[in-house]
């Protein structure tokens, strides 16, 4: 069944970049794994998919144990707490969610001392909802060109979460405005290219608006299992 979603997904994928004559290529498709298991990982590994996204420390940690011969590229896409970066300080590939200076110096201090560089993006609230993480556009400019300078930082560029609507296109100028915000820096000598943003429900319009990466999770997964409450405090 992973397979055969993979396969919908990527044609769905191959679409829209066709419409707004973008490549397939330039598009990252991240499995996005939170309370289910590693055997749903492995389906996704035998699709062929190798980036895989999750939300929580202890549960991402415990899953790339399990999975370590596995090649796979491993995205933190959860709200991260500094005194967990040592956590996963070893193994992840990109954090998406850096939305303070103070996370990045802490990250970049903790990449000086093991000697490796984080590739991040700075997390936006584009839609001004008081439930969601993130810097506010205004304020994601300043972060971005201070993290910029940070040296074992890699700014990569930004994720954003669309709106929570079952029309897609809701979303539309949240994505839209991401993507002005990412030229404009880029206009100003920030070499930031990427784009983290659309789901399920919505990554055909964050496609079509620019999105280089998108953070899968139903759509390949089918409905999610039950929270595991116990792991979301740790
Ligand atoms: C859970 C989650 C996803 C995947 O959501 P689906 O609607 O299941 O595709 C993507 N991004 C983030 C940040 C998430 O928390």
């Amino acid at each position: 069944m992973v397979a055969e979603n993979a396969k919908i997904i990527r044609d769905r994928i191959a679409r829209a970049c066709k419409r707004v004559g973008r490549s397939g290529d330039d598009i990252t498709l991240i499995a996005v794994t939170k309370s289910f298991g590693t055997e749903e990982i492995r389906m996704a590994y035998e699709a062929g998919i190798r980036d895989i996204g999750e939300n929580y420390v202890q549960e991402a940690r415990r899953k790339h144990e399990e999975l370590s011969d596995k090649p796979l590229r491993w995205h933190f896409i959860g709200h991260l707490q500094s005194n967990k970066i040592k956590y996963l300080a070893d193994w992840i590939s990109m954090i998406h969610t850096v939305d303070s200076i103070e996370l990045g110096k802490q990250l970049s201090a903790w990449g000086a001392r093991t000697k490796r560089t984080f590739d991040v993006l700075v997390e936006v609230n584009t839609t001004g909802e008081a439930t969601k993480y993130g810097v506010t556009i205004e304020k994601a400019s300043s972060l971005a060109k201070e993290l910029s300078t940070l040296p074992n930082i890699h700014l990569r560029g930004f994720m954003t979460i669309g709106r929570f609507l079952p029309d897609p296109e809701e979303s539309r100028p949240a994505f839209r405005s991401l993507r002005k915000l990412r030229d404009v820096m880029q206009g100003e000598g920030v070499p930031m290219t990427d784009l983290s943003m659309g789901m399920t429900n919505d990554f055909e319009v964050a496609i079509e608006e620019g999105a280089t990466h998108v953070r899968i999770g139903t759509g390949l997964f089918g409905k999610r299992p039950k929270k595991n409450l116990e792991e979301e405090k740790q």
